[in-house]
Order: C-alpha cells, then structure tokens, then sequence
C-alpha cells in the first residue's frame, strides 16, 4: 500500500491546480490502442507547472507514459533534474492510479526521493506518496559514483573487456 485514499476535497491548493494540470495534459493523450488515457504533471521549483500525456504507438514498446512525458517536458524547457516539487498523475482507475515500473525510476532519477506525488482517479480519489516510496532501494547514479570511486579493485572481466575494447 502506497498510502490511504482520501478524497480531492482534502488537498492543498497547490496540489489541486498541479492535479488539475495532470488532468488537462491527460485530455491529449494519444491512445488509439489501449484507450486509456493517463495525464500527469510536474511542479518545477518556480512555481511553474508542466503537463504530459501518454502517447501510444503502433509497435507498443515505443509508447510513452504521461509520468515521462511531463517529466521530459519540463527538464526539455529547462527546469533542472532534482528540483522538482510535486508530481501529480491521473487516470481512470477503480483505485488512484499508479505509475509503471519505467516511471517509477525516471521519477527516481530526476526528481527528489522526499517529493510528494499525488496519484489520483476520475471519481476524485486522490493517493498521497513520496519518490522514495514509490521506488524502495532505487537504483540511482549514486551507485554509478560508488562504483567508480572504488579504484583499488581487481579488474573485473568486464572491465577488461572495456579497456581493450578503448585501445582498440
Ligand atoms: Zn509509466
């Protein structure tokens, strides 16, 4: 369980309008395969707000999430990766929607792990988690530093294999 359900009345203003946003981006989505239309939006630390819809494709695996989509929009529009102050997503869903395992570690990369995110349906139940939550034991470029600090390791093959592959 990600959180309680609780009803729209209950949010904050702010967490209303970024939910209205997700709900606006959600009215564009391009679903002629599944018909699911999911709409999600992202606050940026100046207050303002980037919308993005999911946008299907004929070979599926090129599809994209609402999640992504306002996420690249805002970070495309210049709003820097873990700045970011809120994201809301919405969806027709019996529960508050939640996002797919892709989202879940883009949302992981560029967006703060204590940041609220609000998950939301058409009937007006709203879900509030974190990044962190979402996401348990993300894999994040901290592992990336970690691993490349460690300068007194035995080569690894695959290292090996990198580096003959450079001197080539
Ligand atoms: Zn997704």
């Amino acid at each position: 369980m990600l959180g309680m359900v609780i009803d729209q009345a209950s949010l904050s203003e702010i967490e209303r309008l970024v939910l209205q946003h997700a709900g606006q981006a959600r009215e564009h989505a391009y679903v002629p395969y599944s018909k699911f239309q999911v709409g999600a939006a992202v606050l940026a630390e100046d207050g303002q707000i980037y919308g993005g819809c999911n946008i299907e494709n004929a070979a599926y695996g090129s599809t994209n999430c609402a999640e992504r989509s306002a996420l690249y929009h805002a970070v495309s529009r210049g709003m820097k990766p873990g700045t970011f102050r809120m994201l809301a997503v919405i969806g027709e869903t019996e529960r508050p929607i939640t996002p797919c395992g892709a989202c879940r570690q883009v949302i992981a990369e560029l967006c703060p792990p204590e940041m609220p995110v609000i998950l939301a349906n058409l009937q007006g139940q709203v879900m509030r988690t974190t990044v962190s939550a979402l996401l348990p034991g993300a894999f994040t470029s901290q592992a990336l530093e970690s691993g490349n600090r460690d300068e007194d390791h035995e080569p690894s093959s695959k290292d090996r294999m990198r580096s003959e592959g450079e001197t080539l």
